[in-house]
């Protein structure tokens, strides 16, 4: 019997495959809005691709997926008023944020790794940690992309709201012109605090602090709490080489407990306690705008709900109530980060609230579906709307009404992509049809 063809395509996390009937690299933007022009012709459709760091199947495609890291591949030109930098959509964080630090630059909202593209990232409403930060298409001016006619096109102002995070459904991004301010070391220290200190001090933390941020270790009543802060020193090649060993050790404890779950689910509680008992106290500086290296493979499934800052204990505590009243498999530590309230693009989560982002991961090989059904029916209790690289189950219906300008979005993407040459199965799921 014919075996079925292997995917051609997966995401980084696995839990996406797709065979698309053609995987283009288009190698000049001539080529991209021929290729657009073309799908639309006849009638197919056709998805842009960055890395696959989604969670969820948002860049995948049945029939043209399109992946742009030959397409002008790492042109990062920084302004010579050194206040923005304009960069191709398939450049890797990685990339951008060594090419801006050899010039003393950066854009301090990458989040956790730099493996992801730039537009992907700004795609799907990548974030950071702190409460004074918002989302990284925060720090967007512009955007060139070729939209859903084959037209390439800098995105008017007006539609700017709409595109700063638009799922790859108005076009494909091929530049994008950010902002940048001069890079920074963030000093940071990591401590394990029970979680009921870590609640009531957080709000403070948050406002005192460039970065804070909290992770609870389901079963258990700690937390590890991480706190940063500017300092005025200068980046140097040791502090990044120390954070990757901080990183490493820390890496490797999340590993064993994550493998001791995996091959005994009914032993997650105790997992979760090792890996409590193994957290240590860590003293770091580091470059504000570094995301993480490379790191060995932890691969993992993850939700993220944004909620309304003021609800976080009610919603932790029921969190952990769920937890051990159903000795749910959760063992990876449950994150939280706050964000800054955001009304530069009519999709964030942050949509006019400070938020705090509460993110529920489980190792690859672990059953997700039921745990993770059960967080979000907890974040949408409080109106939490969910992170859209990450998992959720939610559709277009539920999440219209949690975008007050929902449809002003709907009608930017009518225009750019009239034919509906850009959806997908997923798409229509998440933003409904077209039209
Ligand atoms: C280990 C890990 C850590 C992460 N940490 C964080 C974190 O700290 N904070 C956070 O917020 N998120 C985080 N994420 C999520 C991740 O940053 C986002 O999912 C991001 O979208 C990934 O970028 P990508 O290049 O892989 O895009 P892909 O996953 O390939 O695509 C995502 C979306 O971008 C669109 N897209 C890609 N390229 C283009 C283009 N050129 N034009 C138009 N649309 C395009 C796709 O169509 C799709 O809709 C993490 C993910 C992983 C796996």
């Amino acid at each position: 019997m014919a075996r079925p063809p292997s995917p051609r395509w997966s995401s980084w996390s696995g839990a996406v495959k797709a065979n698309p009937a053609h995987l283009v690299r288009p190698e000049s933007v001539a080529e991209l809005a021929a290729l657009v022009t073309a799908v639309g012709k006849r009638g197919g459709t056709l998805r842009p691709v960055g890395t696959g760091h989604a969670f969820t199947p948002v860049a995948s495609a049945e029939d043209t997926m399109v992946l742009l890291d030959a397409l002008d591949h790492d042109r990062v030109d920084i302004a010579p008023d050194g206040r923005s930098v304009t960069v191709s959509g398939g450049t890797t964080l990685r990339v951008l944020a060594d090419r801006l630090a050899t010039a003393g630059l950066a854009v301090r909202r990458f989040g956790d790794i730099d493996g992801p593209t730039i537009a992907g990232a700004l795609s799907t409403g990548t974030h950071d940690s702190g409460s004074g930060l918002g989302p990284l298409h925060t720090a967007l001016e512009g955007i060139e992309l070729v939209d859903g006619t084959g037209t390439l096109r800098w995105v008017d102002e007006a539609d700017l709201p709409a595109a700063r995070l638009g799922l790859g459904a108005l076009g494909v991004i091929v530049r994008v012109r950010l902002a940048v301010t001069p890079s920074v070391v963030l000093a940071t220290r990591t401590a394990k605090v029970r979680l009921d200190d870590v609640l009531a001090d957080f709000p403070h933390h948050a406002a005192d602090h460039d970065l804070a941020e909290f992770s609870w270790l389901p079963h258990t009543g700690w937390a590890r709490l991480r706190l940063g802060d500017i300092t005025d020193e200068t980046p140097t090649p040791s502090m990044t080489v120390r954070r990757a060993a901080d990183r490493v050790a820390d890496r490797g404890s999340t590993w064993l407990a994550g493998q001791a779950a995996r091959t005994f689910p009914e032993r997650s509680g105790l997992a979760a306690q090792l890996l409590a008992a193994t957290t240590a106290d860590v003293a770091s500086r580091r470059p504000g705008h570094e995301a993480a290296r490379a790191l060995p493979p932890l691969r993992f499934q993850a939700m993220a709900f944004a909620v309304p800052a003021d609800v976080l204990v009610p919603l932790i505590r029921q969190l952990e109530a769920l937890v051990a009243r159903d000795d749910l498999p959760l063992v990876l530590p449950v994150r939280v980060r706050p964000v800054a309230a955001d009304t530069s693009a009519w999709l964030s989560p942050m949509w006019d609230r400070e938020s705090v982002v509460v993110s529920v991961r489980t190792v690859r090989g672990m059953p997700y579906t039921a745990l993770f059904r059960m967080v979000q029916q907890l974040c949408r209790g409080f109106g939490g709307r969910p992170h859209w690289g990450l998992m959720h189950t939610l559709g277009a219906e539920e999440l219209s009404g949690l975008y007050p300008r929902w449809d002003d979005f709907a009608s930017v993407r009518r225009r750019l992509d009239p034919q509906g040459v850009l959806e997908s199965p997923y798409l229509r799921r998440v933003l409904g049809p077209v039209s």
